[in-house]
């Protein structure tokens, strides 16, 4: 595998409260005997397999997932409040790796699996508990047991959501490039976009995946192994971005070249969306931005987008349309899924 998404998170499930020592002391009561209370149950870290999530962006701005503590038992045979469990949620196709990196504990391939990764501890029994026949007043009672803290792994293989198509020089490197580095934010962050063919772009809050078509056959042909795994990338993805080179003599030309080789490709990735950008905005005089903005729509039969890879101008709208059909897309495939309760 070579397209991965890391994050490594520390978890802690809670621990229990502490069992309470007390008494019954009442008026005219004589003998009032043990009432102290069990703590309450420590709260469970789960992992949970959720629909329309494609990276582990969640665990970029998060990496302590702690759940709650149990509360203490108290007089009056009052049982500590259990604490909340936490949740971690993932994309399906998401492993998660002891602090080895290596260890497999669970591999989370299905929407709504939920897998528990450490137990909350068992509240300590009050000194209610504890009577018996042989002791009526017990004064003891059990500390909580401990919640676990691990460090623990998450991997996901990147799968593209988005692909790029275009002629050599269209662009589509420097657009890549230009609009998934640009998150100083997980500057520091282990996070892997190291094949140049393959970023992963922030847009609104939200991640996709986007490929560079051509630059993955490229890898594919020069034997890196990709195979199957690019085609992968080209069929699963939601939309298709078509970026044309407007210093070109003649757009519509450009167009229709990749327009037919989409065609021989195949059925399942011309029938895509498609945004169709030219490129190169700003190397050009309105003059001729409008007079080819205007040929390429003719060729391509639906709206361009206008912009410069090289100065980002015009780039976030083309990001906006990506995301608009991806967006869709991924609702469409969630009300598709019947979620059943995942069994083991
Ligand atoms: P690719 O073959 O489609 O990946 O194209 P590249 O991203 O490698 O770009 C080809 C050439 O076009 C490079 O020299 C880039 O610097 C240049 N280029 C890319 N985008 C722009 C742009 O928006 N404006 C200008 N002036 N040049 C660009
Ligand atoms: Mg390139």
């Amino acid at each position: 595998m070579k397209f991965l998404d890391l994050a490594k998170v520390t978890i802690r499930s809670g621990s229990g409260g502490n069992g309470c020592v007390s008494f019954r002391r009442e008026k005219f009561i004589e003998f009032g005997g043990p009432d102290g209370g069990d703590g309450g149950r420590g709260g469970d870290v789960w992992v949970e397999c959720v629909p329309a999530l494609n990276t582990l962006i969640d665990f970029r701005y998060q990496q302590h997932f702690f759940a709650v503590d149990g509360r203490p038992g108290m007089g009056k045979q009052r049982t500590g409040k259990d604490g909340d469990d936490i949740v971690l949620r993932v994309p399906a196709g998401t492993e998660i790796l002891e602090d080895d990196g290596e260890t497999v504990i669970v591999d989370v391939t299905e929407v709504g699996q939920r897998y528990l990764l450490a137990k909350g501890g068992n509240g300590g029994w009050g000194n209610l508990n504890f009577k018996s026949s042989t002791n009526q007043s017990p004064r003891r009672a059990n500390p909580g047991q401990e919640g676990v803290e691990r460090e623990i792994w998450l991997r996901l293989k990147l799968i593209a959501d988005a692909g790029l198509a275009g002629l050599p020089n269209a662009g589509k490197s420097t657009f890549l490039a230009a609009t998934s580095n640009a998150r100083p934010k997980i500057a520091d962050y282990p996070f892997t976009t190291l094949h140049p063919n393959l970023g992963v772009v922030g847009i609104d809050g939200r991640e996709f995946v986007m490929a560079d078509i051509p630059g993955l056959i490229e890898g594919a042909s020069e034997g890196r192994g990709l195979g199957d795994q690019f085609l992968g990338h080209i069929e699963r993805c939601s939309v298709l971005l078509h970026i044309v080179d407007g210093t070109s003599e003649d757009v519509a030309e450009d167009f229709r070249i990749i327009d037919t080789e989409l065609k021989l490709y195949s059925e399942i990735v011309s029938e895509k969306p498609r945004i169709v950008a030219l490129n190169k905005s700003d190397a050009l005089t309105d003059e001729e931005l409008a007079e080819r903005t205007a040929a390429l729509e003719q060729a391509c039969g639906s709206r361009v987008y206008v912009m410069s890879a090289a100065t980002s101008k015009g780039v976030l709208q083309v990001l906006r349309a990506i995301w608009t059909e991806i967006s869709a897309q991924r609702a469409e495939a969630s009300s598709d899924e019947e979620i059943e309760p995942w069994r083991p």
